[in-house]
């Protein structure tokens, strides 16, 4: 079905928002308070998406390890009206059996992998002549072509082959399930590095520290329900919206997984099993997020609750949230909490007089879009086919994307300025790609 519709002369300044998460949430509240009729349709029985707590002893855990970075504050701090607190930031690396200061530092980096790795590594970067260069232009590089070489050859061909297979190759196999040459070189440039990457490590020498809502997530996500409420928006929730469900002479702002509009197969994502453990102790340690990029762990991070925010302790028991991507596994295959466990001590994350008391899943999925080579063909033909149908998608899946809450709460405010303004879906797709590069900070 083609739609073409000039909403500002339709005229009603009604709006639907599909999806209460971050970016439903953000844009729902925008257009509320800028006069709009706003209906959000959420497919869930609950606000939150990403952001929706966990309730696990006592505590409305966060979905894995999830904080507020400077960046992000200054879009949140007016869209919430939460209690901030600021935090130093306590990141760990596992490496090589031992731990090190995260975000790595060279010398952190250089401990974790050994004095004979980091040698190899050193001389094959320093001998390969344009090598230093290219790393130092990770980010910004540009193929003038638009080609994708794919992550494995960006990264051997920036931070050498004995590098890669180190510490790039085995994060990505565990993250994405795929053999890294066939996923894009973006995930390399989004994920992996931290700006440009040398930066990233001088930058690791400053104390470092984030914002966090004392109540969690959870109370970001009330302050966004309730801001929206306020400015008039209703919110259908159990309300799973799909193409026939587009109504053209009300705009809609989708924040869904672009399936539901397209049937497409082509955009496949990744999910992620969360594995909330209940300890006999107060406290485990001051860590924030432990980080276990090696393929020996199941793992990818480890987060103890009650070290964010101040209001996070329930019945004084400590609470870990262990991040197991689903790489190529089986989402049925739920973790075993033994093994889990096992793992945590053997990573010296869990010491041997904390016990397990109880335990909980919960299985996110479509977590982490799988960026494969071509996959910006793949979304560029998904979203003509929304912009024919008269529908704006954005957010992470709208748009899919692997992004913070900062970029989420852009996205809504550029497409309510974008609708605000008369215009279009066709028109909100020339402003797409300016979305399309977020670099996920961790
Ligand atoms: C483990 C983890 C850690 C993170 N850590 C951080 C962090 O530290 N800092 C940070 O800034 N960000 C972090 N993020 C990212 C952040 O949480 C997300 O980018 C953000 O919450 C995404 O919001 P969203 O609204 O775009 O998407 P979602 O949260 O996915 O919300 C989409 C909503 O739309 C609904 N929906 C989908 N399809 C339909 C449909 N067809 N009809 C109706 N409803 C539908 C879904 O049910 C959902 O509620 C983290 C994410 C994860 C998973």
């Amino acid at each position: 079905m083609k739609v073409n519709i000039n909403w500002a002369e339709a005229g009603k300044r009604r709006a639907r928002v599909v999806g209460a998460g971050m970016t439903g949430l953000c844009a729902a509240a925008m257009l509320g308070e800028r006069g709009w009729r706003v209906e959000v349709l959420e497919a869930a029985d609950g606000a939150g998406g990403l952001l929706r707590p966990v309730p696990f002893h006592g505590v409305a855990c966060d979905r894995g390890s999830h904080r507020v970075h400077a960046e992000a504050y200054a879009w949140l701090r007016d869209a919430a009206g939460v209690r901030w607190v600021s935090r130093p930031r306590r990141g760990m690396m596992v490496l090589g059996g031992r731990h090190v200061p995260y975000p790595l530092a060279p010398w952190s980096f250089a401990r974790g992998v050994g004095a004979r790795a980091t040698v190899e590594m050193a001389a094959g970067f320093l001998l390969r002549p344009g090598m230093l260069a290219a790393f130092r232009r990770w980010e910004s590089a540009r193929p003038a072509d638009g080609a994708d070489e794919g992550f494995e050859a960006f990264v051997r061909g920036r931070a050498g082959t004995r590098a890669y297979e180190a510490f790039y190759r085995p994060y990505a196999e565990k993250v994405w399930g795929v053999p890294p040459a066939e996923l894009s070189r973006s995930v390399a440039k989004q994920r992996v590095s931290t700006a440009a990457p040398l930066r990233g490590w001088t930058a690791a020498r400053r104390p470092q520290s984030f914002l966090y809502p004392a109540g969690g997530m959870a109370a970001l996500l009330d302050a966004l329900v309730r801001r929206a409420a306020q400015a008039g928006v209703e919110v259908r929730y159990g309300a799973r919206f799909t193409a026939a469900d587009v109504d053209p002479r009300v705009p809609t702002l989708f924040t869904g997984g672009l399936g539901a509009l397209t049937g497409q197969v082509g955009l496949e994502h990744r999910g992620l099993h969360l594995v909330f453990l209940a300890l006999d102790t107060a406290r485990v340690s001051a860590v924030d997020t432990w980080y276990l990029p090696g393929t020996e762990w199941t793992m990818g991070r480890v987060s103890e609750v009650g070290n964010f925010g101040t209001e996070r302790r329930g019945r004084a028991r400590a609470v870990l949230c262990v991040e197991v991507p689903q790489g190529r596994g089986d989402p049925a295959r739920v973790p075993h909490v033994d093994d889990v466990t096992a793992q945590l001590r053997r990573a010296g994350i869990l010491p041997a007089r904390c016990r397990v008391l109880d335990h909980h899943h919960v299985w996110v999925d479509g977590v982490y879009p799988l960026h494969r080579r071509g996959w910006r063909r793949e979304l560029a033909s998904a979203l003509e086919h929304a912009a024919g149908l008269g529908v704006l998608p954005l957010g992470r899946q709208g748009l899919f994307l692997h992004c913070n809450l900062d970029h989420c709460a852009r996205m809504a405010r550029a497409a309510v300025e974008h609708l605000d303004g008369g215009g279009d879906a066709r028109g909100w797709l020339a402003l797409v790609p300016g979305f399309l590069d977020a670099r996920v900070r961790d």
